[in-house]
């Protein structure tokens, strides 16, 4: 994450101090907003790579600038910081175009794992070949592969899979999956998310009734596990969860 702009968006003087030292020790360029009109104003002046955001802020809401920022078409990550016990505020969030969200109170290191699964992903997004377990997701032949050997799947499984995969590690809205996989031309449900969802564990996860790469995450969606590091270049089997 070194050299990446960070903006973060806190009221809370503390919290934000000690949210910008953690990403400036990492190499980061950190730019703040202590207000959301302040956070807004910097978000689309100073181009950053992500964002974290605070909810309930002075002069203008977390869930304001979300909405602001996609309508102005920013498309870089953002991340909510919310408070414990919102799951609305959090449905709410990911709906206006949040992208993930960590709940209060945080370890500074669980934030920081977070924001480099983001930034990762985003430099490795052009990537040609997905890894996970003994899997192999060939980007470029949309197929994927168990050891070698091709596991079958439907067009739609496969792309469900690799918009998780490249997502991994953020919990997903079912309509925004609905969206970027099934798109706005055929009528479908939310219920199309979870079918696909189940067939794809069937064929993927050791267990599909606990599964360790799709994981439910409750009344918002799905999030697919990141394991690289259990799994980095040994073809290994995941380290149990
Ligand atoms: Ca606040």
């Amino acid at each position: 994450m070194k050299g990446r702009r960070i903006l973060i968006v806190e009221d809370e003087p503390a919290l934000l101090r000690g949210l910008a030292d953690v990403f400036r020790s990492k190499g980061c360029e950190v730019v703040t907003a202590a207000d959301g009109e302040a956070g807004l104003e910097r978000a689309l002046a100073a181009n950053p790579d992500l964002i974290l955001l605070d909810i309930m802020l002075p002069k203008m809401n977390g869930y304001e600038i979300c909405r602001e920022l996609r309508q102005h078409g920013l498309d870089l990550p953002i991340i909510m910081l919310t408070a414990k016990g919102q799951e609305r505020d959090i449905i709410l969030g990911l709906n206006l175009g949040a992208d993930d969200y960590v709940t209060k109170p945080f370890k500074l290191g669980e934030v920081v794992a977070r924001v480099n699964a983001f930034l990762r992903r985003r430099s490795a997004s052009e990537a040609e070949i997905w890894r996970f377990g003994d899997f192999e997701l060939r980007v470029a032949a949309r197929k994927l592969y168990r050891s070698g050997r091709e596991v079958e799947l439907t067009s739609k499984e496969y792309g469900l899979l690799a918009y998780l995969v490249a997502r991994r590690g953020r919990a997903l809205a079912r309509n925004k999956i609905l969206d970027a996989v099934w798109g706005n031309s055929v009528i479908v449900t939310e219920r199309s998310v979870d079918r696909c969802v189940t067939t794809l564990r069937s064929k993927i996860e050791p267990d599909p009734r606990n599964p360790t790469y799709i994981r439910t995450v409750r009344d918002i969606g799905y999030r697919f596990e990141p394991d690289d590091e259990a799994t980095a270049g040994t073809g290994a089997s995941p380290a149990p969860r």
